[in-house]
């Protein structure tokens, strides 16, 4: 096992990082911005070094910052968490070359699973079910796109193959902006992505967002922990996620389960990562696979009882999986609601300093979070200030531990999306399961 990781990020997975090297008996080091001297994982890691100013740009962002950071400290390995330089291809290969191991998937996986277009190729050959799309990327003929578009179907999506977080797409209904939209997102993609490659997809108008967590070892062993269900999402960002997904059987987690495990032994996969999909009509779509841990990855282990954390760390250090698929069950319901510095109702972040913070307790809940009386919410970085995580023996308990939970948690000094939690997981659509991707957005009328 590793004596010493270096974790190169900040706020609540930072602080998940730390207490999974704890278990595992492995010494850290907190790579940390200026702004971040009095983060939870700072203050409890074994050593610190400040790395750069706080602009994510000139810190968090900083390879060379980040791999003097191991240097120094003679680390052994480098964990990205998530965002950052979690999907960054070119650091995984510096970090590697540097004689460190990234706590990750291979370089040239990230790199492969981060073009739409070539990870979608691979998935069709691996069997995985992909929405009907173009076969790869669009050409410049305007009537082999127009040809391409009516054998789909309108409404089509046009999306950039480099894109990510949400940009680089367009909607087209009809044949008459088709062409003009295939050329503005080309030009979006260029300029944001230096990558001006787009392809076509059919646009499926009311789907949920359902992923699979999967494991795999540098042993050829890889099992799934079944899905998660993110439908909740306000400008593409998760709100609110649960796992098992409402309403999918046994059946079907067995069959998605399965076309994953294949396409990880066929890309020799290493690490933790997710498949997300589109599910639609009882059909599973993929989108994309996010080769690192993800946000959400708790209501996973509330319901298998795996740490994934500890799998992932263990994976990067050459072990072989500690479970079969077979010791896999998922028992009862799990929930986790993102709490957010901002403002309930406008989403205006609220940074700050933590006046008062009474977290939830009682059975089945968990809180991730970095804050504490008196810590002051830097306004550099994203809004997540923790997750509440609940689980229940039924998804019903489960909602209703959440709302309990969700009532005795107090925050003073700053703004919280508490409200809204409070509202959604007492909403009587979603309550019954199974609300789609815009669900949320019409809700709040945007
Ligand atoms: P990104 O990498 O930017 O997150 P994704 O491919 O994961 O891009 O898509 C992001 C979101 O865009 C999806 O969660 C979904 O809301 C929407 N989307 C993407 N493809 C489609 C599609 N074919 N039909 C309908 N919505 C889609």
């Amino acid at each position: 096992m590793f004596e010493k990781i270096v974790i190169a990020n900040r706020g609540e997975i930072a602080l998940r990082i730390l207490r999974a090297c704890r278990e595992l008996d492995i010494k850290t080091v907190a790579l940390h911005s200026t702004a971040d001297r009095e983060q939870k994982h700072v203050l409890l890691a074994d050593e610190t070094v400040c790395i750069g100013p706080p602009a994510s740009a000139d810190s968090y962002l900083n390879i060379p910052a980040v791999i003097s950071g191991a240097e120094v400290t003679d680390a052994v390995a480098i964990h990205p968490g998530y965002g950052f330089l979690s999907e960054n291809a070119d650091f995984a290969e510096r970090v590697e070359k540097s004689g460190f191991v990234f706590i990750g998937p291979k370089a040239e996986t990230i790199r492969m699973m981060g073009d739409k277009v070539s990870a979608i190729k691979l998935m069709k050959q691996a069997g995985v079910p992909c929405v009907p799309g173009s076969d790869g990327p669009l050409g410049d003929d305007a009537n082999t796109n127009l040809h391409i578009a009516s054998k789909i179907g309108y409404p089509i999506i046009i999306k950039a193959s480099g894109g990510g977080g949400g940009r680089g797409m367009r909607v087209v209904h009809s044949e008459a902006t088709l062409l003009n939209a295939i050329t503005l997102t080309k030009t979006e993609a260029g300029a944001a992505f230096g990558n001006d490659m787009v392809y076509m997809e059919k646009y499926l108008e009311s789907p949920r967002h359902i992923e699979f967590q999967i494991l795999a070892d540098q042993h050829g062993n890889a099992i799934h922990l079944g899905e998660r269900d993110c439908s909740l999402q306000r400008r593409h960002q998760k709100v609110i996620e649960e796992s098992p997904a409402p309403g999918i059987t046994q059946a079907q987690r067995d069959k998605m389960g399965e076309r994953c495990i294949q396409a990880c032994l066929e890309l020799g996969y290493r690490g933790v990562g997710t498949f997300e999909f589109l599910y639609e009509n009882g059909e599973f779509y993929f989108i994309e696979m996010n080769t690192r841990v993800q946000v959400e990855h708790p209501v996973t282990e509330m319901v298998t009882g795996v740490d994934i954390l500890k799998e992932q760390i263990r994976i990067a250090a050459g072990e072989p999986l500690s479970y079969k698929q077979s010791e896999i069950q998922m028992r009862g319901h799990s929930v986790e609601c993102r709490i957010n510095a901002e403002d309930s109702k406008t989403f205006i972040p609220s940074p700050g300093k933590i006046l008062d913070f009474h977290p939830p307790g009682g059975p089945g809940v968990r809180i991730d979070t970095h804050i504490y009386d008196g810590y002051t919410v830097p306004p550099y970085y994203d809004s997540m200030i923790g997750k509440l995580i609940v689980h229940g023996e039924t998804r019903h308990i489960a909602m209703i531990r959440m709302l309990g939970a969700l009532n005795e948690m107090y925050i003073e000094g700053i703004n919280t999306n508490i409200a809204l939690h409070m509202e959604l997981v007492k909403d009587v659509a979603f309550l019954a399961g199974g609300v789609d991707i815009h669900y949320l957005e019409k809700k709040l009328g945007i």
